[in-house]
């Protein structure tokens, strides 16, 4: 019989299920089928597990289990994104009672306009670290809601694995840029990245697995002495010290030069180029001055620029113009800086960058309900 207390497999890498089915007795290459199991062929529950017998499958069932998410939710835009909502199995008290974490990921197709056959279309999962976030980032509608907490291992995990299995098709890429700061939650993140990343598991390149932070500049430093594998993506938003803080309070922990001083370790030790996120914010950070500093920021590391425009319409700001929207990304490439318009995929299912908040997540009640993809409420927009 489960119950709350039994160890998670779906958690654990596979040194940690080796030591797991040693102390119960079992053979070391047990915990490698059994990682097969979960992470390649995307096991549901533990009689999934066909090559163990069914005693030793009773067995396991007495101490482990394979938590799941609930996937209540997914919400299709008009261009093939599809939004989907999650709540975790577990419960954790909050001031107001006992809450559930709750986070959303995005499906994101790209490429598929422009004729790319099916092999070549890139499709990206861009997936949560945490349920809410401590951070504020003044263009963010997720840094506007209670934190509930980072996610386990497990929960980054299965909402790819769910979506995979929901659309029956495989991912191509990963971007850890949903709910939450990553590097707020380093241990689990850098731990799901590199079972997505495992012969045994999914094996997606590390190249197609991209972290992005908003600052942490102590854990980009880790990052780099444990030459992690994984992209990194920096969200810049604005060139200026001073007006980064008023835009993102993370600047007030972690200076603008601090934070520029590690993307240069980044690039010069790991040779790699560092990725910008840049929101256009008409008035906050578009004006000509704004743009020679952002080249100049450009000039002093191997880069490139993804511009995305304004989303949210949190303090009355506007989204940028088309116009508005390529002049900016000319003024970059006229300086020979790869400027990249990255666009608001999703913006009608509240997918888009800085939009993911949910309506339902203050409201959010526990639930004990299993996922079950044929009872998910699916909305079409467009
Ligand atoms: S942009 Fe990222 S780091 Fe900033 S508040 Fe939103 S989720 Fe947090």
């Amino acid at each position: 019989m489960s119950n709350d207390s039994n160890i998670a497999l779906n958690d654990l890498t596979l040194e940690d299920l080796e030591k797991a089915f040693l102390d119960l007795g079992e053979k070391r290459f047990r915990a490698k089928q059994a990682f097969r199991r979960i992470h390649h062929h995307l096991a549901r529950n533990l009689d999934d597990f066909t090559e163990f017998s069914l005693p030793l499958r009773e067995k396991l069932k007495e101490t482990n289990a394979l938590p799941l998410l609930n996937c209540t939710e997914s919400s299709l835009s008009s261009n093939g994104t599809e939004k989907y909502i999650f709540e975790s199995p577990e419960e954790v008290p909050g001031r107001d009672g006992i809450r559930k974490r709750i986070f959303e990921a995005v499906w994101i197709v790209s490429d598929n306009q422009s004729g790319a056959s099916e092999e070549k279309i890139r499709k990206t999962l861009c997936i949560s670290s945490q349920a809410g976030c401590t951070l504020n980032c003044t263009f963010c509608a997720t840094g506007t809601l209670p934190f509930i907490g980072n996610l386990r291992t497990y929960e980054i995990l299965d909402q790819i694995y769910q979506i995979m299995a929901l659309r029956a098709e495989r991912i191509t890429n990963v971007v850890f840029m949903g709910m939450g700061e990553p590097f707020h939650n380093y241990d689990n993140v850098i731990r799901a990245a590199r079972i997505l990343n495992h012969p045994d598991g999914l094996h997606l390149a590390a190249r197609h697995i991209t972290i992005s932070t908003a600052g942490v500049v102590p854990a980009i430093h880790r990052f780099i002495d444990e030459k992690q594998p994984f992209n990194l993506a920096i969200s810049l938003n604005h060139p200026d010290p001073e007006k980064r803080k008023e835009l993102m309070d993370v600047t007030k922990k972690h200076s603008l030069e601090e934070l520029m001083e590690a993307a240069i370790r980044y690039s010069r030790e790991l040779k790699r180029r560092i990725t910008f996120e840049y929101i256009m914010i008409p008035g906050q950070n578009m004006s000509e001055k704004d743009l020679q500093k952002l080249i100049g920021i450009a000039r002093r590391v191997r880069c490139k620029i993804n511009l995305i425009p304004l989303n949210t319409t949190l303090h009355g700001w506007r989204a940028p113009t088309a116009t508005e929207m390529s002049r900016f990304q000319n003024a970059l490439r006229q300086q020979g800086i790869l400027a990249f318009n990255r666009g608001s995929p999703g913006k009608d299912v509240d997918g888009a960058c800085g939009m993911l908040a949910l309506k339902t997540m203050a409201q959010a009640k526990p639930s004990t309900a299993k996922t079950d993809s044929s009872k998910i409420s699916r909305t079409s927009i467009g």
